[in-house]
């Protein structure tokens, strides 16, 4: 589906489209849900594109997708760079079509031209999937030497669930913050160790034991395996997470094929006992808020930015700033410190705001 014909030629249709007046009505949000609901994987690919790029649409998209949701059950998978993520991944949704469950794929796609390589690795590795209907594969750029997720991720989970998958997973490298926002949005999460990371261990940041539901090291093949497990399972008796779940550690050959089977009985175990306490459904309402007061407060200030760069005080002090006349934190201080301010754009936002 994303191999580089397909790619090539849903990237030149869509170029088409979108400068096509002709075409643009045709191509609304309405009917490539439609299609993405009746299984037509090209819709899909362009909801998912139109929500990466993070447009005045995806409100509108978001919309005719929330009715969609709720089967998918959805998987995150995160650690260093090389710990062997992207063969772990491809071995699990073997696993997971074995049940005949279908899978959707999230995977971080490097750009960055000094580790451009993977994405080619990253191709070939799951290559085996490519050609099956039950996989959809979406590479994902990351932006930065980092690896990390863009914010949109948790939008093209939503396309993915509602599309119908049993589910999906998210491959991402790293612990930065968008992993940590990203790993919020998902019922499960797996990080994934490898014995080299040993001595990292002891500077491990707390939020990967705060996020981290199953714990597996692999390449247990490699020397050191064995100590890491045990220093894994001893660090999260030191971190209980919820009365409810103890957290596991599994030892796993992802390149092997070792251990991947009892990773998904662990996962299916932490479902049951997320579905049993009511942990999914209180998960699921928190996402649901967290989405909401985000939305509003995107909006809030995106509004208020417009209105901030018009005003004409502001204005003054920009000019200053610029200059270096004056700080940035000095003139935010000034700007905002009398209610006046605040009390003029809301008066301007009630004028300028057409109603509806
Ligand atoms: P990612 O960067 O985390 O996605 O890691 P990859 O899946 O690309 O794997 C990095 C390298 O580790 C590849 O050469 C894999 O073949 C290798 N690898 C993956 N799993 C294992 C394992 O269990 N044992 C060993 N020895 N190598 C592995």
């Amino acid at each position: 589906m994303e191999g580089t014909i397909a790619g090539f030629l849903d990237a030149s249709m869509f170029v088409f489209i979108e400068w096509s007046p002709f075409l643009r009505k045709e191509n609304s949000v309405k009917k490539l849900v439609k299609g993405m609901l009746a299984g037509d994987v090209l819709s899909l690919s362009r909801l998912i594109t139109r929500i990466e790029r993070d447009g005045a649409d995806v409100p509108g998209v978001m919309r005719e997708l929330y009715p969609h949701l709720g089967k998918a059950y959805s998987i995150g998978i995160t650690g260093p760079p090389g710990a062997g993520k992207s063969t772990l991944v491809d071995r699990l949704t073997a696993v997971i079509r074995e049940q005949a469950a279908t899978v959707g794929i999230i995977a971080a796609d490097p750009t960055s031209p000094f580790t451009g390589g993977a994405v080619l690795g990253d191709r070939i590795r799951m290559q085996q999937h490519y050609l099956d209907d039950g996989v959809f594969i979406r590479s994902m750029a990351t932006r930065g030497s980092h690896g990390g997720l863009p914010r949109s991720t948790g939008g093209v989970i939503k396309v993915l669930a509602a599309s119908g998958k049993d589910f999906v997973l998210v491959e991402t490298v790293g612990v930065g913050q968008t992993e940590l926002d990203v790993m919020e949005n998902v019922d499960t999460v797996v990080v994934i160790l490898v014995p080299e990371a040993g001595d990292t261990i002891q500077t491990m940041k707390a939020g990967l034991f705060e996020i981290a539901d199953i714990f597996v090291v692999n390449k247990a093949d490699r020397p050191g395996a064995d100590n890491l497990l045990t220093e894994l399972s001893m660090m999260v008796q030191h971190y209980p997470k919820q009365s409810w779940w103890q957290v596991p550690v599994l030892a796993t050959q992802a390149v092997n094929n070792v251990g991947i089977e009892e990773l998904f009985k662990q996962i299916e175990k932490h479902r049951h006992a997320l579905e049993g306490s009511g942990q999914l459904e209180q998960r699921r309402r928190e996402q649901r808020r967290r989405e909401f007061l985000e939305t509003v407060e995107r909006r809030v200030s995106d509004e208020l930015l417009k209105l901030v760069e018009q005003n004409a005080e502001m204005g003054k002090y920009m000019d200053r700033v610029e200059a270096g006349e004056i700080d940035p934190y000095s003139a935010a201080d000034e700007i905002m410190r009398p209610r006046a301010f605040l009390a003029g754009l809301s008066q301007q936002l009630s004028e300028e705001r057409p109603t509806g």
